[in-house]
């Protein structure tokens, strides 16, 4: 069994295991080879490259991998896809399948048990419904990784990759260029997908940096300041800030603001990285 990226041989295959889709996992397969081609491409892979997949699904890009790369992992929760990657995948033998939750796995654990000490890449076309929870962990737990490339919803990706000043740079923008280096790479019309999502989608490559984008001394106040500063969007920043429980009054706030050289009246979504990390950096000092 070669090839499942187009329509038929998708259908076909659906048809021999009597599988049926199920909605609330996301599972929107890929029928465009031309895009599953762009997307190794913009992934950079070569063959000395181990791989991480999340939701292979029946396969068709996972075949792509095991052609590219040296060694691919791919995480699938639904146990029903699992007989139908037996037969998609039967020709490679640089490929694991691991039916699991990417959510609950120790990922540190399944890195280090497939690829040693080596580094790894993402490469996902992502179920949308726990699309921010899984970046967050890829990054949040500090893996090997040299970069996550992956197709999500396009208003989520345009998210992520916002600048400051935009209605659209929030907490996730922050979030994620805090630890890589986002850029598209491809755009998605719903017509590449059997179901048809009801929305457009992106690629987006995410760099990881060699270390964080700022120099913060708390990380987890860089991220509480950055939360309250999101939380209360219409606010001015001096209103949001007292409002986020630092434990501090309005003058000693504007002290802070004023020591970092930001005005009170200005709103979260105008503050680059660096700015949230001075910010951050000398709250800290409050609490130490
Ligand atoms: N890679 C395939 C393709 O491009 O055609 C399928 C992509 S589909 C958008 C998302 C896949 O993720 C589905 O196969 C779905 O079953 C799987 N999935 C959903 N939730 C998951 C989870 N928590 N852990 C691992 N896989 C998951």
């Amino acid at each position: 069994m070669k090839s499942v990226v187009n329509p038929s041989s998708t259908k076909e295959l659906l048809k021999q295991f009597n599988f049926r889709m199920t909605k609330k996992l996301g599972q929107n397969f890929l029928i465009d080879e031309n895009i599953l081609d762009d997307i190794i491409a913009g992934a950079e892979l070569t063959k000395d490259d181990n791989v991480l997949e999340i939701g292979p699904g029946m396969g068709s890009m996972t075949q792509k991998l095991c052609e590219s790369a040296r060694k691919v992992v791919a995480v699938e929760i639904d146990k029903n896809l699992i007989p139908v990657l037996k037969v998609t995948l039967a020709e490679y033998d640089n490929i694991n399948v691991i039916n699991g939750d990417i959510l609950k796995l120790d990922l540190k654990e399944v890195l280090k048990e497939h690829f040693g000490d080596s580094k790894a890449k993402v490469i996902a076309n992502l179920p949308y419904y726990i699309t921010t929870p899984i970046i967050m962990k890829l990054l949040e737990e500090k893996l090997d990784l040299e970069s996550i490339t992956i197709m999500v919803q396009k208003e989520v990706g345009d998210r992520i990759k916002a600048v400051p000043g935009g209605k659209i740079y929030g907490a996730l923008s922050v979030a994620v260029q805090y630890y890589a280096k986002p850029s598209q790479i491809l755009f998605v019309p719903p017509q590449s997908f059997i179901p048809q999502p009801d929305v457009d989608s992106i690629v987006l490559k995410l760099d990881i940096l060699p270390k964080p984008a700022v120099e913060v001394e708390s990380e987890s106040m860089f991220f509480r300041v950055v939360k309250a500063s999101f939380g209360q969007r219409r606010k001015t920043l001096l209103n949001a800030l007292t409002a986020g429980n630092f434990g501090l009054s309005k003058e000693q706030i504007k002290e802070v603001l004023i020591s970092v050289d930001i005005e009170e009246n200005r709103r979260g979504e105008t503050l680059s990285l660096q700015e949230f990390a001075n910010l951050a950096n000398t709250l800290n000092k409050y609490f130490s």
